[in-house]
């Protein structure tokens, strides 16, 4: 089988000793593999979004001497193949419009009926208030777009446990790392897990008329990933993306996450420690090779 794996950042800030790990190490197993490293540039959340953090990207990554292939393929020029897919998700009746703000949410949660929130992937699981008022009928009618829309994951979750082989799992992806809690090999999962740690995941959002969730789905399918390699953080929110390929017809890739790499406190690196970037050690006259002692490669 042909390997093609990806690193795919966000320019919202410098790349730190994480990202030079998680790049690194996607570099190397497709080198080992004789397979492909590629690039993707994660900037749908145009508020955010900087065009010199881009630049600082590709400068930073050519530094570390990593190599991929041109064209780099960028979430803002893939907003038609994010839009068709939420049409499509849409027409299947498997969407909802949510206008409930973060206080709505956190309200609902805490009702006494419902204990503690319990938290997911994204947050506080929804308590589900828009999928009550919702009517199904609506479906038929052009997707809304200045509306925040949430995947109905009771609904997609029985659609896919139809297609299963099984009566109980609704889906099922490879693990060549560990999760936190040491999850490996085969993962699957079970409706009632979807619905109790998952929830109804905003699929677009009012800002960005998408997701990380949707988007990355999507392009991890164009680009032929057949290996994601990315943090720890991650791993609860593969069951969304094995959740989605299923619903659009894609492939599930095999997943590698990898330890994080943290600072002297244990706190994993955030974008904005600025202490930690990438930049700062090449000013200081560290040398690629430096970096991945630093991580440990
Ligand atoms: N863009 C995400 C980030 O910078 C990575 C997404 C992924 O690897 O799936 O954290």
């Amino acid at each position: 089988m042909t390997f093609k794996t990806r690193f795919a950042p966000s320019p919202t800030g410098p790349l730190h000793l994480g990202h030079a790990y998680s790049a690194m190490l996607a570099h190397d197993l497709a080198a080992v593999e004789n397979g492909q490293f590629l690039l993707r540039i994660e900037d749908i959340d145009r508020s955010r979004s900087r065009s010199h953090w881009e630049d600082q990207i590709y400068d930073d990554l050519h530094w570390l001497d990593l190599h991929w292939p041109d064209p780099v393929m960028r979430q803002s020029d893939r907003l038609a193949a994010y839009d068709k897919a939420l049409d499509d998700l849409w027409a299947r009746g498997l969407l909802y419009p949510c206008t409930c703000n973060r206080k709505d949410i956190a309200t609902a949660a805490s009702a006494p009926q419902e204990g503690a929130p319990l938290h997911g992937p994204d947050g506080i699981i929804y308590p589900g208030t828009c999928r009550a008022k919702w009517q199904p009928s609506s479906a038929s009618d052009p997707r809304p777009k200045d509306v925040p829309l949430r995947l109905d994951m009771t609904a997609a979750g029985r659609l896919l446990l139809n297609t299963a082989q099984t009566d109980t799992i609704v889906g099922s992806f490879q693990e060549d790392g560990a999760g936190p809690n040491g999850e490996t090999g085969t993962i699957t999962f079970s409706l009632e897990e979807l619905t109790k740690s998952i929830g109804d995941v905003v699929l677009s959002r009012r800002d960005m008329g998408t997701s990380y969730h949707l988007s990355v789905v999507l392009d991890d399918a164009a680009q032929g990933i057949t290996h994601v390699i990315r943090g720890q953080d991650l791993f609860e929110a593969t069951r969304i993306h094995v959740v989605l390929q299923g619903l659009l017809g894609l492939p599930t890739p095999q997943y590698l996450h990898h330890r994080l790499i943290r600072d002297e406190a244990g706190k994993r690196l955030a974008k904005r420690d600025d202490a930690r970037a990438i930049s700062k050690y090449r000013a200081e006259g560290a040398s690629a090779a430096d970096i991945r002692a630093m991580v440990g490669l």
